[in-house]
């Protein structure tokens, strides 16, 4: 029986699989299954049903295509692999939707046509089974299936009895992939508040943690394979985790060359909570993981009646003092050239009972904290995907949203031209050297950079830089959520360490 993985990427609101990360569910996939398997990506069958498996040179005046960037070494070899596959699992959904630099991930649309005529079993997994959508404030992406023979997400949804072996088996398809991948790392799932209205976590999962000897081994048979970028990304809240500081300096012990360890998701309320054991775990993440570093606050919302209305996890006021928290032990700048840890703070527009007060209180907040000299690293805002079986799919639905809509355009700009555009000035001002700066894509004349890391700032530089290659950029400007830049190094470092080690 042959199997072969096709990664049409995920995007969760715990976790991360749209390149340059790698997710983990086809590590997952491919260490369950007892045989060598093939990897391919959608930018894969995207080349080789619309471009007839050519890759383009682009000309001075264009634009890279992200929707054909990520191949992987079997883009050459994709039909036979498909011909001579007996079963294709395919890994796809969005449910957090976002704006990538150097990828799109596949949606349902897309990949049906694309794989109706291939004469093998056809499974879907991943998010997507509880719905996709590649774009905020829309319902799910409805199709039709029948293309499936199977629509599954419990059958690759492994007990973390068995993830322990088939992580550190999987993490091989990453010699599948040549360019440099960000490993994104899950510690757990579900979330022990698990109420917010618009959210899909507690649907998919109960809370369960790994054992920490089993995230350090996957991390280790990475760092084994010449991987060096590390986010422990794949857990609603990093705080949490019952052994967080350990995890954390044994990963430094064992994997002394890792480039960039950075986390993700944290709930403020556990941040504030930590005072009990002296802040122990933010002091943790400050020593132990690489400058650049993000806590991503879930705040939504600064809007009491709209957190009420929701059942979000965090008041204004305790998002308030742990953003005050982190910048405390966090704010000071690192050998990357950013911030060693800064909040980020996420909202999202269209949640129930949200008003012209909303957007209020949410600048009044967001003021406050920028008057006090408090960094935050980015505010990311979207419109809410609406999925079914949550509570906002059940009750409310896209009442705030239609209501609203007209009026989310001048709210996301005020805060970018109010907070965002000063706060940049603030976190990274220029003269900054922003170190190990990879060179993602071109628009026109103009070089798209950033450092791997947990929302890493895109550097824009002026002509046609070599493509995959790092820099050391110095910043000279900031535009609204990016910064401008002028190299001062072209780096090789990075690229010699990860190609001598073994990746077969
Ligand atoms: S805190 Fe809310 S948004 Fe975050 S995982 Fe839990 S239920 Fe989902």
């Amino acid at each position: 029986m042959k199997h072969t993985i096709l990664d049409c990427y995920t995007d969760e609101p715990a976790g991360l699989g749209v390149p340059p990360y790698l997710g983990t569910y086809p590590r997952y996939i491919a260490g369950c299954l007892n045989e060598e398997v093939a990897y391919l990506t959608i930018d894969d069958l995207r080349l080789w049903k619309k471009h007839n498996g050519i890759v383009k040179d682009i000309k001075p005046s264009q634009k890279t295509d992200i929707t054909t960037y990520n191949l992987t070494i079997n883009y050459k070899n994709i039909q036979k692999i498909l011909e001579n596959t007996d079963t294709l699992i395919v890994v796809l959904g969005v449910h957090v939707p976002g704006k990538y630099l150097s990828a799109v991930p596949g949606t349902l649309h897309e990949i049906i046509p694309m794989i109706r005529d291939l004469r093998c079993r056809k499974i879907l997994t991943g998010p997507a089974v509880f719905g996709t959508q590649l774009f905020g404030g829309r319902f799910f992406e409805k199709a039709d299936l029948k293309v499936f023979d199977k629509v599954d997400y419990s059958m690759f949804n492994f007990k973390y009895s068995d993830v322990k072996g088939y992580a550190v088996k999987g993490a091989k398809i990453i010699r599948q992939i040549p360019d440099y991948r960000m490993i994104e790392i899950e510690t757990g799932h579900g979330c022990d508040i698990g109420k917010c209205s618009f959210c899909t976590e507690p649907l998919k999962n109960k809370v369960e943690f790994r054992e920490k000897d089993d995230v350090l081994k996957e991390i280790i048979e990475f760092y084994r394979l010449g991987c060096r970028f590390f986010r422990l990304g794949k857990q609603t809240c990093f705080y949490t985790l019952p052994y967080a500081v350990e995890l954390l300096k044994e990963i430094n012990s064992n994997c002394p060359d890792i480039k960039v360890l950075h986390i993700d998701n944290v709930n403020p309320v556990k941040v504030v909570m930590d005072k009990q054991k002296d802040f122990e775990i933010t002091k943790a993440i400050v020593k132990y993981c690489n400058s650049g570093n993000i806590a991503a606050f879930g705040v939504e919302s600064f809007d009491l009646e709209v957190v009420k209305a929701n059942t979000l996890n965090t008041p204004p006021q305790i998002a308030y003092e742990a953003i005050k928290i982190l910048n405390k032990y966090g704010s000071e700048s690192g050998s990357d050239g950013m911030p060693k840890f800064l909040p980020g703070v996420n909202i999202i527009f269209g949640l129930r009972n949200e008003s012209k007060k909303t957007h209020e209180e949410n600048m009044k907040w967001l003021t406050r904290i920028y008057d006090e000299g408090l960094m935050l690293r980015r505010i990311n805002i979207r419109q809410v995907a609406i999925f079914e079986g949550t509570s906002l799919f059940n009750e409310g639905k896209d009442k705030f949203l239609r209501k609203n809509k007209k009026m989310y355009w001048k709210w996301r700009n005020e805060i970018r031209q109010k907070i965002d555009w000063p706060m940049l000035k603030r976190v990274i001002p220029n003269g900054t050297i922003l170190t190990n700066c990879y060179a993602e894509i071109y628009d026109g004349n103009t070089t798209f950079c950033r450092q791997f890391g947990t929302y890493p700032i895109i550097v824009g530089v002026k002509g046609r830089l070599e493509l995959k290659k790092f820099y050391d950029i110095e910043v000279t400007g900031q535009m609204l959520r990016s910064v401008t830049g002028k190299v001062v190094v072209e780096k090789e470092v990075i690229r010699e360490v990860y190609k001598n080690e073994n990746r077969g």
